[in-house]
């Protein structure tokens, strides 16, 4: 964490210093803004605590409830999500108030009582992330957005009372193009409208999206005409498991799942309840909290369950439906317009909660759209960069609706059938589904964003398309260990990684010195090419190095001086771009992921944490096209 960059200043470091103009509490609407958000649930969040980080972005995020969510929904916080987490600089305060799950338990009726339990397996595999599967309430998700928009430089807070009705599209426009009708939802101002002009509008607004309605799009799929119960629950049991992760099939009774939840005493049990008619809704049914503890009392006996407090409840039906674009373009016109009206979340894509998924997909699409919304608001890239948004996400909802069609059968199953190696079937597909279900098998396919694996076996371990798998590392400069994935931090810029050859001590005449100059000084530099006159050099793409040595035997002095640049108004030195490989802490990062000791190579790692390129050192022309393709030149 950097501060006093420009001078010293008290007080929390994580309260940015206020944009002169930002918007304050009681100020009356805007007419126009950049950026119009509908929705405040982990879609829209996500995307306003990355716009708010940036002055020159006007936001405005409405939302019909009164105030912030207090419980309820979603919980289930992949090893992914922590991650982006990280990157926000959240994950910490989130792994201490959370329930970290450690162990899943799979219980059956047994040979010798009417439950035993049948197969435990290890949560997260090891050495698949340096981030932890964790379970918390989705309103405390809410309030770490919250807060950083409330500490970023535009104050940025969600309209309340508010929500969106309409869009109308000028096409002729060339500035605010969308016209928003809102309509008040307080009690004083019920019915009343106002309209806003925007940029964008993204509808971050739901399964029953509003936006999505305005730009014609719909939901494709199916229902699985099954009723599903959860609550979470304050309760006392004889349960062994109680704080496990648990599936729980019972003889003839139906199945739940148990998840332990924050607190060491709160749990959420995901209860099955009945099928329903072709055209029958859950809603008929008349059901409630006393139908469900009824229902899930059954399925643990011999084991028995009291709840002392129902902390929130609710009943839904299985669903899996997408949308067919994410976007208010058509196929046949992308050549020929930019989209202006985006869609994230439960509005493109919906499905059962039972693995977990509803917040995290949805987080991970604003996560791809915010650094190209910030990219194209800025001026850094042309708007025809926002058609990868739809492209690269609509990929990744159609996996996980697939999946969840799978899954939700997996788990639903009546008979018990082993699989090969002893385990339970349910575990077996639960362990093989690990990857998908933390998060970790997207892959954005070559094209504008992600380059060709023709050099892919230089770092076999960095995936392209995929996440940057972090690694421990070693600051040269302070000697720190630390994950080298946390210096990607949510604040729309390239990472540009250059993994040393051995031998090389950054010193003049070496490979690494030799790209660092070629990146500062020449004018295909992608580093010169894409910054303005007047931005910091790191300020669109951040060049880091690690090398192989022990840092005790390198010179942090005698590194290029792209490696320590002068930041800020006094022009202090930047300390923190050089790492070294360890074995001590660590496994060593060019062995863990495979990294060719004798050439090295540099890794390309876009905002949202994806790998876009795994070039040689000596490929400077490949690194300027690529950055060519997409970011304008600005100077
Ligand atoms: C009742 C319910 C229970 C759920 N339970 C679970 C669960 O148990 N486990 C799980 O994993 N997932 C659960 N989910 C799914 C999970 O919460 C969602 O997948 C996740 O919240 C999606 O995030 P989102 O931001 O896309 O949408 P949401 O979280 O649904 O947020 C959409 C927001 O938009 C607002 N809004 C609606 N209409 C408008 C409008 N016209 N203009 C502006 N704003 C609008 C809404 O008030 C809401 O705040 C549940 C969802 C719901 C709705």
């Amino acid at each position: 964490m950097q501060y006093h960059v420009n001078g010293f200043h008290p007080g929390d470091p994580d309260i940015l210093p206020a944009a002169p103009d930002h918007r304050r509490a009681g100020d009356p609407l805007p007419e126009t803004v950049d950026v119009l958000i509908a929705g405040s649930g982990p879609a829209g969040l996500c995307l306003a605590a990355q716009l708010a980080r940036v002055p020159q972005i006007r936001t405005m995020l409405v939302e019909p409830k009164p105030g912030p969510m207090e419980k309820g929904q979603a919980d289930g916080i992949s090893v992914r999500s922590m991650e982006m987490f990280q990157a926000f600089g959240f994950a910490e305060k989130v792994m201490r108030e959370s329930v970290w799950i450690n162990e899943t338990t799979f219980w059956a009726p047994g040979a010798q009582s009417a439950l035993d339990r049948v197969a435990r397996v290890q949560d997260v595999p090891d050495g698949i992330s340096e981030m932890p599967h964790v379970l918390l309430n989705q309103a405390r998700v809410h309030d770490m957005f919250l807060d950083i928009m409330r500490r970023s430089p535009t104050r940025l807070a969600p309209d309340y009372g508010l929500r969106v009705v309409d869009l109308a599209i000028d096409r002729a426009a060339a500035a605010y193009p969308v016209t928003a009708t809102l309509e008040y939802t307080t009690p004083e101002r019920a019915g009343q409208t106002v309209r806003v002009r925007a940029n964008y509008v993204i509808g971050c607004d739901g399964a029953r999206s509003n936006v999505r309605r305005a730009i014609g799009g719909e939901l494709h799929g199916d229902a699985a005409h099954q009723a599903w119960g959860v609550m979470d629950v304050l309760a006392v049991t004889d349960f062994p498991d109680w704080r496990m992760k648990s599936f729980v099939r019972s003889k003839d009774a139906g199945i739940l799942m148990v998840l332990p939840r924050e607190g060491g005493h709160l749990v959420r049990l995901y209860v099955e309840l009945d099928n329903l008619g072709e055209d029958e809704r859950v809603a008929d049914r008349g059901m409630d909290a006393a139908d469900i503890i009824a229902k899930a009392q059954r399925i643990f006996r011999p084991f028995t369950l009291d709840v002392r407090e129902v902390v929130w409840w609710s009943i839904y039906e299985i669903g899996h439906r997408l949308t067919d674009k994410f976007d208010d373009v058509p196929e046949a016109e992308v050549a020929t317009r930019a989209p202006r009206v985006m869609l994230a979340g439960d509005a493109c894509h919906t499905h059962s909660p039972k693995a977990g998924q509803g917040m995290n997909v949805s987080m991970g699409d604003t996560f791809n759209l915010g650094w190209k919304l910030i990219a194209v608001l800025t001026g850094r890239a042309d708007a025809a960069l926002l058609h990868s948004y739809s492209g690269e996400r609509q990929a990744a909802a159609k996996g996980l609706v697939e999946f969840d069609h799978k899954w939700a059968r997996v788990v639903g199953a009546r008979a018990e059938d082993a699989a090969t190696d002893g385990l339970p079937r349910v575990a077996r597909e639960f362990v093989n589904n690990l990857p998908f279900t933390c998060g970790l098998t997207i892959q954005y396919p070559a094209g504008l964003l992600t380059g060709e694996a023709t050099h892919q076996a230089l770092a076999p371990g960095f995936d392209l398309g995929k996440r940057f798998h972090s690694a421990g590392v070693i600051r040269l400069a302070d000697a720190k260990p630390m994950q080298l994935g946390h210096c990607v931090e949510a604040d729309a810029r390239f990472r540009l990684f250059l993994f040393a050859p051995a031998g090389d001590t950054g010193a003049t005449g070496g490979a690494v010195a030799g790209l660092c100059d070629w990146l500062q000084h020449d004018p295909q530099s992608p580093v010169l090419r894409h910054t303005a006159p007047g931005e910091d050099l790191d300020a669109v793409i951040d060049v880091r190095a690690v090398f192989q040595q022990h840092f005790r035997s390198l010179d942090f002095n005698a590194m290029p001086a792209l490696l320590r640049p002068p930041v800020g108004r006094y022009g202090l030195r930047d300390y923190e771009k050089v790492f070294c490989a360890d074995a001590k802490d660590f496994d060593d990062i060019f062995e863990a992921r495979g990294i060719d000791r004798a050439q090295g190579c540099l890794v390309v790692v876009r905002p949202d944490q994806y790998v876009a390129q795994v070039l040689p050192l000596t490929e400077r022309a490949a690194l300027t096209r690529y950055f060519g393709g997409f970011l304008r030149v600005r100077r």
